[in-house]
């Protein structure tokens, strides 16, 4: 049976990593062929500065040039609308009856596959195949392929890690250092040559800026509390060695819509690529996160991926949290005017360490969801599971 391998991402530019990728799995899993597909809208993540697909895809097939078996695909860019795997998927087994499909995708993209359209149809027409993008997390891959395992076939690779994202290099090019030994030296030449990625010259705008910018759009108590989420912010960012003005800007930003009427933070919500869990449009008190992650991106002109997940994330968190996301998480229920009853205790917690924190707090979440008898959002089960497993990994 002919296997053929789907490689599917942003390539917002190819870079070494994807290319050493594709060719431990060509070689591991032997395939006859590879089909390289870069997505026209990525509906699985933010993706700030996208490069034309037309550029995206021309730098593919440079780096992909003379690899045997590898093909890359425009499929997914000249179909209409956003990009789901799932599409591409069908449209292939259509094309390749008697063929093994094999989805290949990062950790970043495997941790979070509960969350893409349709995942188990996927996992019914492909194996899915995933490799660490940094160290330390092959536990979790396998803990998550063995979840997996009961909707489909999953195999995790233990290639050599190799840390390089596509974020990186854009942010090379912005600061006009070279990218030798991350990306291929012509597709290097080509960023330069059609100026991609050099971003535009932006009035940085400063933190008073932050302030006055929200001031006029919440209601006086709203304004204050965020002023303290920053200060607060501010403070656990010192403290755990985070960049202090990041946390100032996520969370003097973190409310930006909350007292926008709903069918607007819904509209602003919507535009969002991401894939919105039907939980998530039940619940109007979380929409502002979404709806304020896309307000930054799109009337701020933030590009700061950190800055934008921090803000979306803050109200209902989610597994994989990074430092700046948990602090802003935290600041916005310890600031200092906040008065519920584990209050101090949880200022008090956050003082000793963050990863207690999160936990505590999404304990606190998931017990206060349930005694309203309300849903709980996708992210937030994950993020609590992860906590837990990683307690209990800790006790075993
Ligand atoms: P960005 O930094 O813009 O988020 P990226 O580097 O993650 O981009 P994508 O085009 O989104 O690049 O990646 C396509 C696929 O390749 C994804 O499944 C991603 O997880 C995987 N991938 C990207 N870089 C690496 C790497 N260094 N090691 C292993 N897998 C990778």
């Amino acid at each position: 049976m002919e296997k053929i391998g789907i490689f599917g991402g942003t390539f917002n530019p190819v870079h070494n990593g994807h290319v050493r990728l594709a060719k431990h799995y060509m070689e591991q899993l032997g395939l006859s062929r590879m089909l390289v597909i870069p997505t026209k809208t990525p509906p699985h993540k933010a993706a700030p500065d996208l490069a034309d697909s037309d550029d995206r895809l021309a730098m593919c097939r440079i780096a992909f040039e003379g690899m045997e078996g590898v093909t890359v695909s425009d499929m997914e860019i000249r179909r209409e609308g956003k990009s789901f795997t799932v599409d591409t998927v069908h449209e292939l087994k259509k094309e390749f009856l008697d063929a093994q499909l094999f989805l290949l995708v990062g950790s970043d993209m495997f941790l979070t596959f509960r969350k893409w359209k349709d995942w188990q149809e996927i996992l019914k027409n492909a194996i899915l195949c995933t490799a660490a993008r940094t160290d330390g997390e092959l536990q979790a891959l396998y803990a998550c392929s063995r979840e997996l395992s009961e909707f489909g076939k999953t195999m995790v690779f233990d290639f050599p890690v190799f840390r390089v994202s596509s974020t990186q290099i854009r942010e090379k090019v912005k600061k006009g250092e070279s990218c030798r030994g991350f990306i291929d030296p012509k597709v290097e030449e080509y960023i330069l040559h059609h100026g991609l990625y050099k971003g535009q010259d932006k009035m940085e705008k400063n933190e008073k800026d932050y302030v006055e910018i929200i001031r006029p759009l919440l209601k006086p108590k709203r304004f204050e509390h965020s002023l303290n989420v920053a200060e607060q912010a501010v403070f656990l960012a010192k403290r755990y060695g985070e960049d202090e003005h990041k946390a100032y800007v996520a969370a003097i930003l973190h409310d930006i819509c909350k007292n926008m009427p709903q069918n607007e933070q819904l509209q602003w919500m919507e535009k969002s690529a991401i894939i919105l869990d039907d939980n998530l449009l039940t619940q109007p008190p979380v929409w502002h996160g979404f709806a304020g992650a896309e307000y930054i991106q799109q009337v701020l002109e933030i590009e700061d991926e950190e800055i934008i997940n921090a803000v979306r994330y803050h109200t209902i968190g989610r597994a994989g949290m990074s430092k700046l996301e948990q602090i802003v998480y935290l600041a916005d229920l310890t600031s200092k005017e906040r008065d519920y009853p584990d209050a101090e205790r949880m200022r008090q917690v956050v003082l000793h360490s963050l990863h207690e924190g999160m936990r505590e707090a999404l304990i606190f979440a998931v017990r206060n969801q349930a005694e309203k008898r309300l849903p709980l959002c996708i992210d937030t089960c994950q993020a609590y599971n992860e906590y837990l497993r990683e307690e209990t990994d800790r006790r075993a």
